[in-house]
């Protein structure tokens, strides 16, 4: 079978319109074309609407004596739509358009049917019930479809409403403290390097010695002060940035010099260079015997950080967290980097700070870590945060001491949510009550257009209109793979697809399963996961559902390089996708006589099927794919087995599994062509 054309998995959504995400976005350019049809476009696509619904109501389509009662009908059919678009006593609405409204909503605003509307939404690619929202742009194309006058009502940003309430007459500027991550490889001496940087012991108190939240505090460093941040993951680090809010100025790379580079430490890299931040390297551990500081700067170079001592821009110290060695050269450097920063804010206005993290304490309700961005927060301020609003109970500074104000680059415990923020959403301080509701009103109203209830693009199918408008000039991929060599042939082909216009910027490459890292990077990046022979662990795989990423496996190196080159062009259409309907964990491995070896399997998501194609993975590796030979519940031979049901599955022409193997279930689709 077509078993070496391995289609690439996506989303097999239909290309459907996205809503614009924010009021300040405008639809795109090849939107607009799909949904302005004049009126008689309009009536073509009401008629051939018309035989389809005549078909539906005619179950003997075959019989049909001839082609004549068909066009009599659509005859019929247009003769009884015409009326409500061309007659010219047609009463034209003024129709108020908010930023989103419900189809219901709109309808009757212009006096039209509900199922017409939805009709109209249909032939434009939208599916939208009476009671989904649709966005306003959306509603105004509708609006001009059936004749009427749309009225939209002012869509000012909403940073320009924030902006309006936080002016002030007299600025005050001057530079805020240098925020700094510190990131680098599990154990490296993150923790060990800002513990001894406050000279409090943070990792005493981390449970399994595990950095637990995200922390932020400040170092007084000869009359400056520097904020540092310990991300318990880089996938946090721009798991913030993805939200648009940038919280860092510096990294610093701890890099221990008795292991030198490893998997997280290139990690930190890419996600360093994708979030275009100055790099300081900390090579640490410099007190162990027998180190050398100089494979790591050797190391390094292939990850193209090229340091000080080798001619780069890099600045490199050597330190010991553990034995407090040239601590202050490392924050001597990070002044010396931040010096060519341009950190100047305004210390006098109504402040905006960026949540880094937030829970529920009893007793103190929702709290949350927020870093001040700009301005002053004050007890008492009001505030608009994401989907909540408040007032200022208390502040907390990172001793837990309260204060009465905090200003840009402090990291300070706020108190007085009305519910919980999430890390990244952007805090802004009101003059008063109103003006916070007002914002978060809004605010909500946007989240809710952008939730489920709208229509979504895939990432991918938004990536290719984007590459062929043009938008795109290098297209971000993560490339994870199986085996070293495999991955240098997979990167060094790509970096030779693409022309003038559009190239492929592979953003980080390495060994391995795809986790949240990867997904996150993708996010950020606005790029696609590729996993060569390797598949993305769990928690990748919903947050790639959720935040709407693409991964796309592969197994043969040409093929991938096909589908990118296709991709590039803005070619790719291919006739068959693969979908993956579920996945089995073998518990247990029993042996049969007959069938060879019998995995005791329970299904962890989807189903099992005995029609569907399998994968073999073991740790994050393909070892086997082909098909199942026999899916049985307790004796009896089945055709599916649910999500949490237990089953015993045997493969054909295959029997090394082993316990605690995964069994990914797929199946191959043909995909209509859409003109
Ligand atoms: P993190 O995972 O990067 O936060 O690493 P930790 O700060 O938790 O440190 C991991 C281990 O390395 C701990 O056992 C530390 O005591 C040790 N360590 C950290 N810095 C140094 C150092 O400069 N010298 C030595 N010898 N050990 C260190
Ligand atoms: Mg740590």
């Amino acid at each position: 079978m077509d078993k070496d054309k391995k289609p690439p998995t996506t989303k097999v959504s239909k290309p459907t319109i996205k809503p614009s995400a924010s009021i300040t976005n405008p639809p795109t350019v090849p939107i607009r074309k799909k949904l302005t049809f004049n009126v008689s476009g309009f009536q073509k696509k009401l008629s051939s609407l018309a035989v389809n619904n005549l078909l539906e109501g005619e179950p003997d389509y075959e019989k049909l004596p001839s082609l004549s009662k068909v066009k009599r009908a659509r005859e019929k059919q247009k003769t009884k739509y015409k009326p409500s678009l061309t007659n010219t006593s047609k009463i034209v609405r003024e129709v108020d358009i908010p930023i989103k409204i419900t189809v219901q909503e709109l309808a009757s605003r212009m006096s039209e049917k509900t199922g017409d509307v939805v009709k109209a939404l249909m032939k434009s690619g939208i599916m939208a019930t009476a009671n989904q929202y649709i966005d306003g742009d959306t509603a105004e194309l509708i609006v001009n479809d059936f004749g009427h006058s749309p009225n939209r009502q002012a869509s000012v940003s909403l940073k320009e409403v924030i902006a309006n309430y936080q002016k002030t007459n007299q600025s005050i500027i001057k530079p805020r403290p240098p925020i700094v991550t510190v990131m680098g490889h599990v154990d490296h001496g993150k923790t060990s390097l800002l513990d001894a940087l406050r000279n409090t012991n943070v990792t005493a108190k981390e449970s399994g010695g595990i950095t637990q939240h995200i922390g932020a505090y400040q170092v007084k460093h000869k009359d400056s002060i520097i904020t540092f941040l310990d991300t318990p993951g880089h996938a946090a680090f721009t798991n913030i940035r993805s939200r648009g809010a940038n919280l860092t100025d510096i990294v610093v790379l701890v890099v221990a010099a008795n292991d030198s580079v490893k998997p997280q430490t290139i990690e930190a890299i890419s996600h360093a260079k994708t979030a275009n931040v100055p790099i300081v390297l900390a090579i640490n551990k410099i007190d162990l015997p027998d180190v050398n500081p100089d494979k790591v700067r050797n190391d390094l170079l292939t990850h193209e950080i090229v340091v000080e001592s080798f001619q780069g821009d890099v600045l490199e110290t050597e330190i010991s967290a553990l034995k407090k060695i040239n601590l202050d050269k490392l924050l001597d450097n990070i002044l010396l980097q931040v010096g060519i920063l341009n950190l100047d804010v305004e210390y006098n206005k109504l402040a905006d700070a960026i949540v880094v993290e937030s829970k529920i304490e009893t007793g103190r309700g929702p709290v949350a870590t927020i870093i001040i961005n700009n301005g002053t927060l004050s007890e008492g301020d009001h505030f608009t945060c994401g989907p909540a609003f408040g007032k200022v109970r208390a502040l907390l500074n990172e001793k837990g001491e309260k204060v009465k104000q905090a200003t840009p680059g402090m990291p300070i415990e706020v108190l007085g949510f009305d519910s919980i923020p999430s890390a990244g959403d952007t805090l802004y301080a009101m003059p008063n009550e109103e003006a916070a509701k007002e914002i978060t009103e809004k605010v909500k109203d946007q989240q809710q257009l952008e939730s489920k209830e709208s229509v979504k693009k895939s990432s991918l199918e938004e990536m290719m209109s984007n590459i062929s408008k043009g938008d795109i000039k290098k297209l971000p991929i993560i490339v994870k793979a199986d085996v070293q060599g495999s991955l240098e042939a997979i990167v060094s082909s790509l970096e030779k697809i693409g022309n003038d216009e559009v190239t492929i910027n592979v953003v980080h490459s390495a060994i391995g399963a795809i986790n949240e890292s990867d997904v996150s990077l993708a996010d950020a990046a606005e790029g696609l996961v590729i996993g060569f022979n390797i598949r993305a662990i769990p928690q990748a795989r919903s947050i790639a559902k959720r935040d709407k990423v693409d991964i796309r496996y592969y197994s043969i190196i040409y093929e991938l390089v096909d589908d990118m080159t296709k991709l590039l062009s803005g070619l790719l259409s291919s006739d068959t996708k693969e979908e993956i309907i579920g996945h089995a964990e073998v518990r247990d491995t029993f042996n049969s006589s007959k069938l060879g070896t019998i995995a005791g399997c329970y299904v962890t998501n989807g189903f099992a099927s005995n029609a569907a194609k399998i994968r073999l993975v073991r740790a994050g590796k393909i070892i086997y794919e082909g098909e199942v030979g026999s899916l049985k519940r307790f004796k009896d031979n089945v055709k599916e087995v649910k999500e949490n049901y237990e089953c015993g599955i045997s493969f054909k022409d295959y029997s090394d599994i082993l316990a605690k193997d995964e069994i990914e279930f797929y199946i191959t689709k043909q995909i209509q062509k859409e003109l």
